[in-house]
């Protein structure tokens, strides 16, 4: 992700844009590369305007960088970029977003799961009906395994509680975007940006497009459990601070817990049923862990702030203004 923002403002709209640009994460895929390609590239070839089709090889460690460097020969609008490092896959989203040209970008798993006969029909979607973001949105789950949809439901149901209901259940990184959006998206310091749960969250007018996800072409899954929970992770701490919030609530709550427990304890010393030295070491221990879960609970709330500032996300996003509107 490093000097990514160093390429902000190189390329827009103007000096070698292009109607569509495809972004395609690629990492350790050579198994798929070329069954991509035999179904990609008649797709785009087919629909009559300048593209180019931006593979982010994500520090593949096969055949896949030779593979595309060959492919390229043949595919003029073949456009590679390289990371240094296995980088993950939002990340190298990332890169493709930031360097893409297209006045629409697609983005699009390479193993074939999202089927590239859609795109024609996003970008239809999106001009007839004006709209920034088009979703891709997975009708029928069935080719996934039964852990893979179990967890996609859990995912999805809480996503949509902590980051809103407009987040589309089963919409995964098989998109279009417009270009205002792609800028916008540019100009966020957000580092951990979950394209899924921040794009709705921006509020373009959009629509979806529902496709069956298809079985992975060739190869493996490059998404193992671990990328899946650090995913999940991102997802939560990206737009939620009720993790942080909880110790606040815990100490609240062991705080009146406390002042119920001493009313107790100061009754039973009353009626002097209790060793002595039991009341004051009760009241004592208690009041201290409340007082203690409460302060890391502070804390939370300070860090939550930081949290926010850092990531520095706009507090409003403008659709439109009469006044600009004029000029
Ligand atoms: N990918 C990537 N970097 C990674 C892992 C995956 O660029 O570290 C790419 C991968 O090549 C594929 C897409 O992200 O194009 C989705 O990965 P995969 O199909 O393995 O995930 P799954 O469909 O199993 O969730
Ligand atoms: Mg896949």
């Amino acid at each position: 992700m490093y000097g990514t923002h160093g390429t902000r403002g190189t390329h827009g709209p103007g000096s070698g844009s292009v109607a569509l640009s495809v972004v395609v994460p690629v990492f350790d895929e050579e198994e798929v590369l070329p069954l991509l390609v035999a179904r990609l590239r008649p797709v785009l070839d087919g629909g009559g305007e300048p593209y180019e089709v931006l593979a982010v090889d994500d520090g593949s460690t096969d055949a896949t960088p030779r593979l595309l460097e060959e492919l390229r020969t043949a595919w003029p609008e073949l456009r590679v970029v390289t990371l240094r490092r296995n980088s993950g896959h939002q990340a190298a989203l990332t890169a493709g977003l930031h360097r893409a040209r297209g006045a629409h970008v697609i983005s699009i798993d390479a193993d074939l799961q999202d089927p590239p006969e859609v795109i024609p029909d996003m970008l239809a979607l999106a001009r007839a009906d004006g709209l920034d973001v088009v979703y891709g949105v997975r009708g029928d789950r069935t080719a996934d395994s039964p852990f893979k949809r179990r967890t996609a439901a859990v995912y999805y149901r809480l996503m949509r509680r902590l980051a809103g209901a407009h987040v589309p259940a089963h919409a995964g990184d098989f998109r279009l975007l417009s270009r205002p959006v792609v800028d916008t998206l540019k100009a966020l310091p957000d580092q951990q940006q979950v394209y899924r749960l921040l794009i709705p969250w921006l509020g373009y007018p959009s629509g979806q497009i529902t496709y069956r996800r298809e079985e992975r072409g060739a190869g493996t899954t490059k998404y193992p459990v671990r990328r899946m929970a650090l995913l999940a992770l991102d997802s939560v701490t990206s737009f939620s601070a009720v993790p942080l919030r909880l110790a606040t609530a815990i100490g609240a709550v062991s705080l009146v817990v406390c002042l119920a427990f001493l009313a107790w304890a100061l009754t039973v010393h009353a009626t002097g049923n209790t060793v002595p030295g039991w009341t004051s070491l009760i009241i004592t221990m208690l009041f201290f862990g409340a007082v203690q879960l409460f302060c890391l609970g502070m804390l939370g709330e300070y860090v939550a702030r930081i949290h926010s500032a850092v990531q520095a996300r706009p507090t409003y996003c403008v659709a439109h203004d009469t006044d600009e509107a004029q000029r």
